[in-house]
């Protein structure tokens, strides 16, 4: 990281923010056991800064790493000396980044006032912010927002409820932006909060949810992550919390929930992409969603939202013990699969995530299954590793809408068989 700096100084370069020229993303497969061990050998040796994007499980998934310029050499030296076969998804991470600023420019160029936003385009935590009070005032009898906490950088956690009335009516949970540099999933966020108010009174199943049922949408849920990602470093997934006597910064809030916590499937390496953090719940925007959902003691249904690979899954993801409920949220995921797929043929996959992707410990839905919430989910969206985190903005609009049909097949699933 040093000689980086010291390089970037060399070159002038005045900027705050991180650069990735010539970093590239490269697809691995592993062919069995040992090349995969070996890939997690290739990450822990922390001088080549591997960054993972699509982590190593079984052999035959791809494995997706971005290896800085400085590196690659010996990372790719390291792949033929290990006879892994390759192929580069991303020849130069710089230049997307390039084409999402400029396109992030533009269209703040054509905004015509404060009230308008475009969908098609990322956004600030600002301008989200911004947008979310634009959207209460729009519709108060149904969008209110409410704040749940504070990140470590006291930064508000701010929830979104869409409510027709009654008293702790039984609800359904989203967020999305837990993992910083998943921008499409705030997008996506943004234009699902719009999709809800507007439906409402017009589409008679969302009517019908929101006559029954209040939705709670947190769209940043990792604020100062989702700060840092504009500011600093755009492939920053963590939290920004430090810990003494850790050497890195941040914790994987996707580790960092009671169930599992720190077993197989996170690290306790502070500089770890997984590190779980010092304890459970040791994240406020763990903390706050866990005070919510604890007080609120009515949720039915909880979706978390991160990106990439195109998955539709459901707990466990600390361990291989089926969830009673297996059957009922296979076939849900199923149903809102299907659907994801009807509007423009993207295609996911779909289980448990343990048996989909990998062991992860202290996630989010697995904590939120043991709560009781039955129709506990994790999308993984677009796309399966052409952009990986840096999907384009002219896929955000195709993106939100085919979600929302799998989100409105759970989401009326909760609906018809509340418990
Ligand atoms: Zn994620």
């Amino acid at each position: 990281m040093e000689t980086l700096l010291v390089f970037l100084a060399l070159l002038g370069v005045t900027s705050t923010q991180q650069l990735f020229v010539g970093d590239q993303v490269l697809r691995v497969s592993a062919r069995n056991e040992e090349q995969i061990s070996l890939l997690g050998v290739l990450g822990e040796q922390e001088e080549l800064q591997v960054d993972f994007w699509r982590h190593p499980n079984s052999p035959g998934h791809p494995v997706d790493l971005r290896v800085p310029f400085l590196t690659l050499q010996g990372v790719k030296k390291f792949l033929d000396f290990h006879n892994f076969s390759y192929s580069i998804m991303i020849e130069d991470v710089q230049e997307l980044l390039d084409e999402e600023k400029e396109s992030m420019r533009r269209s703040r160029r054509i905004k015509r006032s404060s009230r308008t936003f475009d969908f098609a385009s990322y956004h600030t935590i600002d301008e989200i912010y911004d947008w979310m009070d634009v959207l209460v005032e729009d519709h108060p009898s149904l969008v209110s927002k409410i704040q749940i906490g504070q990140s470590y950088e006291n930064r508000p956690l701010y929830v979104l409820k869409f409510s027709t009335g009654g008293r702790n009516r039984p609800a359904i949970w989203l967020d999305t932006g837990i993992h910083a540099r998943e921008w499409i999933t705030h997008a996506t966020g943004v234009w699902t909060a719009n999709k809800i108010a507007s439906e409402y009174g017009q589409d008679p199943s969302v009517t019908a949810i929101l006559d029954s049922m209040d939705i709670f949408l947190e769209i940043v849920t990792n604020p100062d992550g989702f700060a840092f990602t504009h500011s600093s470093n755009r492939l920053w997934r963590k939290t920004r919390s430090k810990y003494s006597g850790n050497l890195c910064v941040g914790v994987d809030p996707n580790r960092n929930w009671d169930a599992g916590f720190g077993e197989a499937g996170a690290s306790s390496s502070s500089c770890s992409e997984t590190y779980h953090g010092p304890y459970a719940n040791s994240e406020p925007e763990v903390k706050s969603i866990v005070d919510f959902v604890q007080s609120h003691g009515n949720i039915k249904a909880f979706v978390s939202i991160h990106s990439y690979s195109q998955l539709l899954l459901y707990p466990y993801g600390y361990t291989y013990t089926a969830v009673p409920d297996q059957q009922e949220l296979h076939e849900v995921s199923a149903k809102a699969v299907a659907a994801l797929s009807s509007l423009y043929g993207t295609q996911y996959k779909y289980g448990s995530i343990i048996t989909t992707i990998y062991r992860a410990s202290g996630g989010t839905i697995d904590w939120t299954y043991n709560q009781g919430i039955k129709y506990s989910f994790t999308f993984e969206l677009r796309d399966t590793g052409r952009y990986g985190f840096l999907l384009p903005a002219k896929q955000i609009v195709p993106t939100a809408e085919e979600t929302w049909l799998a989100l409105k097949v759970i989401m009326e699933h909760a609906r018809d068989n509340l418990y």
